[in-house]
């Protein structure tokens, strides 16, 4: 017997008032930030400050903060329409990772934080005051978080830690840094993702240098090599209990492929509406490109592929809202959507024909920048390894 929100029926698939208004809303914004704005973005490799001002200005960086810490208080569904609405702007994910942080990344301090926390971190946040990162990675681990070896050594009332970071998106423009680090051996507890510890602190640029890294796309949104010595980070920057950060981040890790697959659909959508619009457009051997079946079967494979994703995006997002188990739903969304997504900017590249290889078609921006959510915050392989295990119950594999 499952239990949801008063009011809502257990099958439902129009969006809700709220979410049409946050849909439009989002969509408002965006408008100003043309795909010239997000091209030159692209270009310059600057930071989309005046959007992520924009998106602050009316509230929406605290989405997902409760009200009573400066947020809004609403759920990952209405994140995830959200998110959507910017990457299907065109924005893509140079526009979704400028505030990606600020939506959902503060959830560990929402969950497990004190009071005295909660009212310290989350307003700054919530009103863009403040930018924060999320620094997990590391170059020796890996997808094997178990064995990070960035430490973090209590000394008193002080915390100090050293290691290195891989990664790390915003960490030029970040004022803080949520860190997952060992406080104890991985030999110390009963799982070896024991002894990790979960910091939420001032990234104090005397004690840590950020080296960005040249990368294929989203380029306005910086990734970096992360190097920390000797950083003193006050105890009551710790994250519940010593030693339980991995339990922490678990927690947000659904709600993030959930806003990750709504990323990925909609920068599809994007890829999908400038295919449809140019094969309607561009004329050969008389008659529109896409008058052919070769244009448009593939065009129409993608519109069903996103229509799917999308549908189990949202109901990851229903579950999780609705506080139900959404493991199996939330990493199927990510892959189906990042797989939708890819297919569609692939196929939007291939419909402009050469000029899909023009920055000035914005299409091979997208392209690049949808190998971001195949890739990350985890690999398809492992997702399909999640699947495998946890819900077809086969041995694990590794
Ligand atoms: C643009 C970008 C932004 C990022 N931002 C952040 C950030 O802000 N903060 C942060 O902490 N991290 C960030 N990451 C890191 C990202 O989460 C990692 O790259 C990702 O988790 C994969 O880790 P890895 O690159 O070390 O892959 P590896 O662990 O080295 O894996 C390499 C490949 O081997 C495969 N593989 C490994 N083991 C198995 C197995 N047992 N079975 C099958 N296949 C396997 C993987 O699926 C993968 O394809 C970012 C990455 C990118 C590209």
């Amino acid at each position: 017997m499952v239990t949801i929100r008063p009011g809502v029926p257990a099958i439902h698939f129009a969006f809700s008032e709220l979410q049409q208004s946050v849909r439009t809303a989002i969509e408002k914004i965006c408008a100003r930030f043309g795909d010239d704005y997000w091209l030159k973005r692209d270009s310059d490799g600057e930071f989309p400050e005046e959007f992520y001002r924009a998106c602050a200005a009316d509230g929406w960086l605290g989405v997902c903060i409760p009200q009573a810490f400066g947020g809004s208080g609403l759920g990952v569904s209405e994140a995830a329409v959200m998110m959507q609405a910017v990457t299907a702007s065109g924005a893509g994910l140079s526009g979704a990772s400028a505030i990606h942080m600020n939506i959902f990344g503060l959830n560990p301090v929402v969950v497990y934080g004190t009071e005295e926390q909660k009212r310290r971190m989350l307003p700054p946040v919530a009103a863009g005051k403040e930018k924060a990162c999320f620094a997990v990675t590391e170059p020796n681990a890996g997808l094997e978080t178990a064995k990070l070896q960035t430490r973090a050594e209590r000394r008193g009332d002080v915390y100090v830690i050293s290691g290195a970071k891989i990664w790390i998106s915003t960490a030029q423009v970040a004022d803080k840094m949520l860190i997952l680090t060992r406080t104890a051996p991985a030999t110390a507890g009963d799982k070896p993702t024991a002894g990790l510890s979960l910091f939420y602190t001032a990234l104090d640029r005397r004690y840590v240098e950020v080296r960005e890294i040249e990368k294929m796309g989203r380029k306005a949104v910086d990734s970096n090599q992360v190097f920390i010595d000797g950083l003193p980070v006050p105890a009551e920057d710790r994250i519940g209990e010593d030693g339980r950060g991995f339990e922490y981040i678990l927690h947000g890790l659904n709600p993030e492929r959930i806003l990750v697959a709504a990323e990925a659909i909609g920068l599809g959508r994007a890829a999908l509406a400038r295919a449809t619009a140019y094969a309607k457009e561009r004329v050969v051997f008389g008659r529109p490109i896409g008058q052919n079946q070769a244009i448009q079967h593939p065009l129409a494979e993608c519109w069903m592929e996103l229509e799917a994703a999308e549908l189990m995006m949202l109901k990851a997002a229903w579950q999780y809202d609705n506080g139900m188990a959404c493991g199996p739903a939330a990493n199927a969304a990510k892959y189906l959507a990042a797989e939708a997504g890819f297919k569609a900017c692939q196929t939007a590249v291939a419909t402009h024909g050469g000029y899909g290889y023009a920055k000035e078609y914005h299409v091979e921006r997208y392209f690049r920048e949808i190998m971001i959510p195949k890739l990350a915050p985890v690999s398809p392989q492992l997702i399909l390894c999640f699947i495998a295990e946890r819900v077809l119950g086969l041995p694990k594999s590794y």
